[in-house]
């Protein structure tokens, strides 16, 4: 594949490209720096008959231990950017990191989305997870995202076309890629402040250290999957390598040797405890990539 800005890199570990830092062989990496490559790219690749899954910061992934025969599409550092469009509105693009875009706001003190400091993602997966923390999501914020479907088709959507529902949007549904995002921003003084303020109670509540990806599973409506999980005793269980945090038990850790396997099935024993133990079906969160599973196939004991 020669572009010019489009670097494809071929059978790549997905311990390099997720924060569980487990899982097999991806088959190609492509990484677009060029905004006038992309969809000729995708146009290619689908040509090719190749699955594509976008690719973020890969901190809410979980890759197969036999690894993902497919295309990871990634933004390389044109799309790593982001800037003021009006007194109450930026532009971010899609693989800018969200720390990147906390220093940004707190430089030119800029309000609305310091609750996403200590989130480890992109603003592209941020998007499409409907990213969210401390009452607020991304979705309170956004005004219109600029995107490219898998079949290399631009759309430019605005907020009530993007289907954001909890952690869930027409990007994820429909593969499409976010290139750019809008956002509403508020001026604002103490924004150190707020920015300190969240990751202090984020440190406080949330953070154990180590290899994961976040909340495995999505809270049930009306309730928390960590509280179910913590009353089903999933807290310290362990599976091979991979293990249930004892600070919070929708968070699954990974030890150096874990494989993806190990953290797949403590998902489903935690899974099957909810279920037998209070009737709640537990849906994953993160994004399983490369198994050949139908996630409510487990429930049918
Ligand atoms: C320590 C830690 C704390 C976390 N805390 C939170 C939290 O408080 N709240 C929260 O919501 N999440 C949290 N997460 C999960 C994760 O960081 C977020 O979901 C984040 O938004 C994912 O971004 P990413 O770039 O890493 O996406 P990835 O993991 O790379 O991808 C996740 C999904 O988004 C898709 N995607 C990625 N980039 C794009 C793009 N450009 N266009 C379209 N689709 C794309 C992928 O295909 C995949 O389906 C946490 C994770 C960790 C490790």
């Amino acid at each position: 594949m020669a572009y010019p800005g489009v670097i494809c890199d071929e059978n790549i570990d997905a311990h390099n490209l997720t924060s569980f830092c487990i899982g097999g062989k991806v088959n190609y990496l492509i990484t677009i720096s060029n905004p006038d490559s992309v969809c000729n790219v995708i146009r290619e690749i689908a040509n090719q008959g190749l699955p594509i899954i976008p690719l973020g910061a890969g901190t809410n992934m979980l890759v197969s231990d036999d690894g993902y025969s497919g295309v990871f599409l990634k933004l390389g550092d044109h799309f790593c950017k982001v800037e003021r469009t009006s007194e109450t509105s930026i532009q971010a693009r899609g693989g800018l990191k969200l720390n990147e875009l906390i220093s940004y706001l707190t430089k030119n003190k800029l309000s609305g989305l310091t609750f996403l400091s200590g989130i480890p993602g992109t603003v592209g997966g941020a998007v499409a997870m409907n990213a969210g923390a401390f009452g607020d999501e991304i979705r309170n914020h956004i005004i219109s995202v600029h995107a490219v479907t898998m079949d290399g088709d631009e759309l430019h959507l605005g907020k009530s076309e993007c289907e954001f529902g909890y952690r869930q949007s027409i990007f994820l549904k429909q593969k499409i890629m976010v290139l750019t995002a809008d956002i509403h921003v508020t001026p604002g003084e103490s924004i150190e402040k707020e920015v300190e303020e969240y990751l202090a109670h984020r440190k406080k509540r949330h953070t154990p250290k180590g290899r994961y990806a976040g909340s495995v599973f999505k809270n049930p409506e009306g309730n928390y999957a960590g509280k179910i999980l913590d009353e089903s005793g999933m807290r310290g269980m362990r599976i091979g390598g991979a293990y249930v945090s004892e600070k919070h038990a929708n968070f699954i850790l990974a030890d150096e040797d874990a494989s993806a396997n190990d953290v797949l099935e403590l998902m489903k024993i935690a899974a099957l405890r909810a279920y037998s133990f209070y009737g709640i079906k537990l849906y994953p969160e993160i994004k399983l990539v490369g198994f050949d599973l139908e996630w409510n196939e487990i429930f049918k004991i």
